[in-house]
């Protein structure tokens, strides 16, 4: 072994999840190592987010009863009473009290927002570019931290295993691998926006974390709950257009001008994300047009969301009438953790996006993403710490770097053949008998992809079996579930068809 490097806690990504885990475990008096792959490590999905963060806003049984009706009863009560239980200690502790976020404010209260799914106003937000006030402060504050350290372009190739227990990770730092043992590690990867060809994620969402935990053996679960976000600008290079805008009065028309929302639900734009997703794809079936009027909402379009305007007008849209189209958006199941983002592999755990805790179900309400990160983050963060670090070196994997073009290209290619497949047959509607052809056409990349990295290793081929294991283990999720619930809808199955409920009476 040519050097390693150790850390009390390693933590994997430097999204809100790892961020919160990294300072849990800081303020505990351990030694944290971050590490990412993004060159930047404010490139995540976090950064991303727009809408805002949800608070109980002193009332937690209704954001629970949310929280339920948007998973169509599946998510899990006792997780959303963790989730509740600390949500507003967490958003006072970290994010008003320690980054001092200035989230925006009304009179001489937070200007709180709503979005579909939420019964009532609770969510902080700045503007319709939240992530960003988040994340920068959390990755200046644990950059200025002394028992910190963040290391970007770094990815974690591989978990150190030795008899059930997690020793740490190799990581890409040096060409033939360099191994980061730690008492602790925690997964906190995001999402696997990648395996499709259209989503709102970052290109570094290639589900590595699910993959790496489930080849170590972890248990992974709810896999076949991905959602797809009804409101993604329809062209090449998507963004979001945030449900805050329908939270704010802006409405969906189909290609005759018509609001076709409340033929769908009672609450209408404000419907679950799964329905107005499956609604949307089903009006734009011949003419592909669906719009989302903004002229409608209550707030300023280009004073109180610039970010989304100046991308409207990059793309040649200045009126008031958006194109949209549903694209992947976040992953509900991963990695199974308990209360405190516990894996089933000793000294493992996994947090944010990656990981399955139950809060989401089968369908995820808006706005809670980021405070599951940072509430299970904090909690993974500081019972990690208990476990010490016994220094124990394992034998790591000799990885064989080899010119880098050739697998570029290898990997590119198949990763389009990987997002076609999961396009057609693992998509917003599923047919159970294309899903397990899914599966074989999965099984048969995954072996090309094991047969061409035996002899060769870079990171981009290290993201393309991550990819296709994450993919496999979705399609098994998906072919294991015969029921449509939340974000899994399957076409022959018969019950819960996405059909109009009542007549237009708008
Ligand atoms: C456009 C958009 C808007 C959104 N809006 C909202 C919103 O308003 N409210 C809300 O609650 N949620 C929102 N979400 C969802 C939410 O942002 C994400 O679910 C959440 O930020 C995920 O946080 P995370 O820390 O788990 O992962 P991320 O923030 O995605 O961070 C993952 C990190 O892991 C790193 N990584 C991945 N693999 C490796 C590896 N092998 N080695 C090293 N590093 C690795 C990445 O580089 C990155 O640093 C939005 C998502 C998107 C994409």
């Amino acid at each position: 072994m040519t050097g390693y490097d150790t850390a009390d806690v390693l933590v994997v990504g430097s999204g809100i999840a790892g961020c919160a885990a990294a300072l849990a475990a800081a303020r505990e008096g351990a030694d944290v190592l971050v590490v990412t792959k993004a060159t930047r490590p404010e490139d995540a999905s976090t950064d991303w987010a727009q809408g805002g963060i949800s608070t109980t806003r002193g009332d937690p049984e209704s954001l629970k009863a949310d929280v339920l009706a948007a998973s169509d009863g599946t998510a899990d009560e006792d997780a959303i009473d963790v989730l509740l239980e600390d949500a507003d200690d967490a958003v006072e502790d970290v994010l008003l009290e320690t980054l001092e976020v200035e989230f925006d404010e009304a009179g001489d209260d937070f200007d709180y927002t709503r979005e579909a799914g939420h019964s009532v106003r609770r969510i902080l937000h700045v503007d319709a570019t939240t992530g960003t006030h988040i994340l920068r402060p959390f990755l200046e504050y644990l950059d200025d931290h002394e028992r910190v350290e963040i290391r970007q372009d770094t990815a974690a190739l591989e978990l150190l295993t030795h008899e059930g227990r997690v020793h740490g990770v190799v990581t890409d730092e040096k060409a033939d691998g360099n191994p980061v043992y730690a008492g602790a590690t925690v997964l906190a990867t995001g999402g696997v926006g990648v395996l499709y060809p259209r989503s709102t994620n970052p290109d570094d969402a290639t589900g590595d974390g699910i993959a790496m935990a489930a080849l170590a053996g972890a248990e992974v679960a709810d896999l076949e709950y991905v959602q797809f976000h009804p409101t993604a600008f329809d062209g090449d290079d998507p963004f979001l257009l945030s449900e805050a805008l329908r939270g704010e009065g802006a409405v969906l028309r189909n290609g005759d001008g018509e609001r076709f929302m409340p033929d769908y639900h009672p609450d209408a734009d404000l419907a679950p994300r799964d329905v107005v997703a499956r609604a949307v794809a089903r009006e734009r079936e011949g003419t592909d047009e669906v719009v989302l009027d903004v002229s409608t909402l209550e707030d300023e379009f280009e004073a109180d969301y610039p970010a989304i305007a100046e991308k409207c007008r990059d793309r040649g849209i200045d009126g008031d009438e958006i194109p949209v189209a549903p694209c992947e958006h976040f992953l509900c199941g991963g990695i199974d953790v308990d209360d405190r983002g516990r894996t089933s592999l000793d000294r493992l755990y996994a947090v944010g996006e990656c990981a399955r805790t139950g809060v989401h179900g089968a369908n995820r309400l808006a706005s809670t993403s980021l405070l599951e990160g940072l509430v299970w983050g904090l909690r993974a963060g500081a019972d990690a710490v208990g476990n010490g670090n016994d220094g124990e070196v394992i034998e790591a994997p000799d990885l064989r770097n080899s010119d880098p073009e050739l697998p570029e290209r290898f990997a590119a290619e198949k990763f389009v053949r990987l997002q076609r497949t999961m396009d057609e047959y693992l998509g917003l509607e599923r047919d159970l008998e294309d899903v397990a052809r899914a599966g074989a056409v999965l099984r048969r990349l995954k072996g090309e992809v094991d047969a061409y990295t035996r002899t060769r290793t870079s990171r981009s081929l290290y993201e393309l079996r991550h990819a296709c294991v994450t993919a496999l283990l979705i399609a098994r999720s998906a072919a294991e579930n015969p029921e449509s619930r939340g974000c899994h809808y399957v076409v022959d199955e018969g019950a819960n068809q996405a059909e109009p409920e009542t007549p237009a009476d708008d």
